[in-house]
């Protein structure tokens, strides 16, 4: 489990500047589920080699009126809980507020590791400056610059340096699909029906019998066992429904989703039928896609749609989520027991898909064949040379693709070259790599 780091702060300290540095190493990946969770991004951040999770508060004015920050106890406190360590970011140049102080308060009542990072503090000689902060009473002041990047990397570290350590599962590690379980991540929004399907995969009893994790880097998993193949679920949130752990946490956590989709081997996307597909089902399938997790798709609550809307949401499917074509789609009622048994099929398959072994002799042979039967098109004075093909990973399979001016291979002859090695390895369920390196 990656850790999670929200980053806490009055408006205009910069700590969407830093969220941006945090994430933006990795192409932003931002599940941003705007509508439930409001002004709360969610990202995954990387600094030098380490990986987390990044929130980003948004920020908050405070409610002169009542002397409560309103935001503070809806939005950044349901961050803080969520959070491993607060990251408190103030403003160098501006020096301390009245509000930096409530905020620090607020925070040493909530009892969380935090560090403090004085941000906008290029350039600044000026220690003295820095030294007021001190007042805040949370400890060293960390000089740092989210728009240029400085001290930021050693304020991760730092701020990472502060928690436990974690059980690292070594079994992850070894080159050895077979014998482990497959471990399984139900994904969805609120109400789409994860709860009613886990239950009726599980029966009531046994869900209750878990043990609730001690912090949120804990996960649960939850292990079941289908026509020989052993599973693990691994939780979403929606486990701890009757749970009276979290009450500080709402119930869908947006946090223990994208810990889930990571951890997980393959990722099953629960939609609602009732709802069609929504932004945020997207936002949740971008992230299964940015993460390269296997995934499957069901639509539940299929029995209380009738044909019209049956049909739209075909139609919806295409349009709102054309980077899952590759997905089997499934259309289930988790609450009649309808259509579940072919959903398992297609977990195993895209398992099998996304560990697929492919060899060099028969990734080259698809190659060559492929180019005997469409050659890519001559870009400028170049025409591209594709020679030979190996595999690159797996989890997702990476295909890399060796030969000359690769560089000018256009984006529909590398979608043509997907399409013919899926349909050669039955590659379904799994995201697919194809890359390029050019030899000179
Ligand atoms: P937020 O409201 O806390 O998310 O703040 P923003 O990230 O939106 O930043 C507020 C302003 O501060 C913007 O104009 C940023 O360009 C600026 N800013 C952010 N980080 C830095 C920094 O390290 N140095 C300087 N000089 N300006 C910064
Ligand atoms: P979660 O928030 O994703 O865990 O969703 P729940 O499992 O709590 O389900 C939300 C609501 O949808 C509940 O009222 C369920 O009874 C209902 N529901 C779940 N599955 C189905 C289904 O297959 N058909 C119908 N009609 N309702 C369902």
């Amino acid at each position: 489990m990656k850790p999670v780091l929200a980053l806490v702060g009055r408006p205009n300290v910069g700590k969407s500047t830093l969220f941006n540095r945090l994430t933006g190493t990795r192409d932003a990946i931002v599940a941003d589920f705007a509508g439930l969770t409001r002004d709360r991004h969610y990202g995954s951040g990387r600094a030098g080699p380490r990986e987390f999770i990044v929130i980003d508060t948004g920020g908050f004015e405070p409610d002169a009126g009542s002397g409560i920050y309103q935001e503070m106890a809806k939005q950044t406190r349901q961050a803080v809980a969520e959070a491993d360590v607060v990251v408190f970011v103030v403003d160098a140049r501006e020096g301390l507020s009245a509000q930096d102080h409530d905020i620090a308060n607020e925070l040493r009542r909530l009892g969380k590791p935090c560090v403090l990072a004085a941000n906008k503090a290029e350039g600044m000689k000026d220690a003295a400056r820095l030294g007021e902060f001190y007042e805040l009473g949370l400890g060293e002041v960390h000089p740092v610059s989210s728009a240029h990047g400085q001290g930021v990397r050693a304020l991760v570290d730092l701020a990472l340096d502060a928690l436990p350590p974690v059980d690292e599962d070594d079994a992850d590690a070894e080159d050895d699909g077979a014998q482990r379980p497959i471990r399984l991540a139900v994904a969805g929004r609120p109400n789409v029906g994860k709860s009613t399907l886990i239950n009726t995969w599980l029966g009531e009893e046994r869900l209750v019998a878990f043990d609730m994790p001690g912090t949120t880097r804990d996960a649960i998993t939850v292990p079941l066992e289908r026509n020989g193949q052993r599973f693990e679920l691994i939780d979403t949130a929606g486990l701890r429904r009757k749970g009276r752990v979290f009450e500080a946490i709402e119930k869908f956590s947006v946090v223990k989703t994208l810990q889930a989709i990571e951890s997980a081997n393959v990722a099953l996307l629960l939609i609602d039928a009732t709802q069609g597909v929504t932004d945020q089902d997207a936002h949740i399938a971008g992230f299964i896609l940015e993460a390269g997790r296997a995934v499957v798709i069901a639509i539940n609550k299929w029995d209380a749609v009738d044909s019209y809307q049956r049909e739209q949401l075909q139609r919806q499917l295409e349009n709102r989520l054309p980077f899952l074509k590759f997905a089997p789609v499934h259309f289930i009622s988790a609450r009649k027991r309808l259509g579940l048994g072919p959903v398992w099929q297609s977990i195993g398959q895209a398992h099998k898909s996304a560990t697929r072994k492919m060899s060099t002799p028969v990734l080259t042979r698809v190659l060559l064949e492929s180019v005997q039967f469409q050659a890519p098109k001559k870009s400028g004075m170049y025409r591209p040379k594709l020679r030979y093909a190996h595999q690159g990973g797996m989890n997702p399979p990476v295909i890399v693709i060796h030969g000359n001016s690769l560089e000018h291979v256009s984006d529909s002859y590398r979608r043509f070259l997907e399409t013919r090695f899926r349909k050669e390895f039955d590659l379904i369920g799994t995201p697919l790599r194809v890359e390029f390196k050019t030899s000179h």
